[in-house]
């Protein structure tokens, strides 16, 4: 049986895929995009976070740590000294049978609604032999959906695909060089992965997070409704860029480095899209 190590289960979502959904959001993810607003999410193993709101500044958290190491730190007992419970241990290990016993509670009501069960991230395919079994554990249940980026293995990739409903399927830059520079990663897995995507028999909707700046230019929407063409995609959904995402940083003892002005609103062109016979719809 396969372990999987969880950052957080939603309930009732309406935006990760057909009717309502319960999201699943798995640690771990290969790129570095600088928009990222789930930064819980980019790293494998758990994490200690402590919110900022309501703290009394008693110190009792580091102090732990400082018995615990000899140098002011959170420490996994700082969770227990916080008078307020404002920290918390982010990434649960769980079995995949342990993770469908806890989804299965609300299958009924999601099956009534059209809807299912939908693996996000983090990069849900770094997990991807849990994800794979617990897809095959709710195979005849509900519908399964994955919320990816397409970075993986061709092998890999096929492999949990051959037990998908549904693929939410993340397209940021077509240029190569401009993608390392703003995930830190090369696009050539993920463009290959979308190809094999809308050459299988899944379906799949493609989503753009439109990022001021970055991935909103005219030269990299006209090149990625040209690849969409190609394959045959006639709907994209386009997420503009959340100004507060960098909120989360914080919790983490991070900084928040975008790298663009995020105060500027992106550009949809929604023309450009219409152009190549495909439907642009903002979410
Ligand atoms: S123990 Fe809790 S309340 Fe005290 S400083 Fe740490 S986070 Fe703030």
């Amino acid at each position: 049986m396969q372990k999987g190590r969880i950052f957080s289960i939603e309930e009732f979502s309406t935006y990760d895929g057909p009717g309502i959904r319960t999201t699943v959001f798995l640690k771990g993810c290969p790129l570095r995009c600088t928009w990222c607003h789930n930064p819980e999410g980019q790293r494998t193993e758990a994490e200690l976070v402590r919110s900022p709101n309501g703290c009394l500044s008693c110190g009792a958290c580091l102090a732990e740590g400082a018995r615990k190491t000899g140098t002011p730190c959170l420490v996994r007992e700082s969770v227990e000294v916080c008078p307020r419970r404002l920290i918390r241990v982010c990434g649960e290990e769980l079995s995949s049978e342990g993770l469908i016993a806890r989804l299965e509670k609300n299958i009924r009501i999601l099956n009534m609604s059209g809807g299912g069960i939908t693996f996000s991230g983090g990069e849900p395919l770094t997990q991807a032999a849990f994800v794979t079994e617990c897809m095959h554990l709710l195979r005849g249940k509900t519908h399964r959906a994955l919320q990816t980026c397409g970075y993986a293995s061709e092998e890999t990739f096929a492999r949990v695909l051959s037990e998908c409903d549904f693929v939410l399927y993340d397209l940021k830059l077509i240029d190569d060089a401009r993608h390392k520079q703003y995930t830190g990663v090369s696009n050539a897995l993920i463009l290959q992965n979308y190809r094999r995507l809308a050459a299988s028999r899944v379906p799949f909707i493609t989503r753009i997070p439109l990022i001021p700046t970055v991935n909103d230019t005219e030269e990299n929407i006209r090149a990625t409704a040209a690849l969409m063409k190609e394959c045959g995609v006639r709907s994209v959904e386009l997420l503009p860029y959340n100004k507060m995402a960098g909120g989360k940083y914080l919790m983490l003892g991070r900084e928040y480095e975008p790298h663009f002005d995020g105060s500027v609103a992106p550009c949809a062109r929604l023309e450009i899209f219409a152009e190549y016979g495909i439907e642009g719809r903002i979410l």
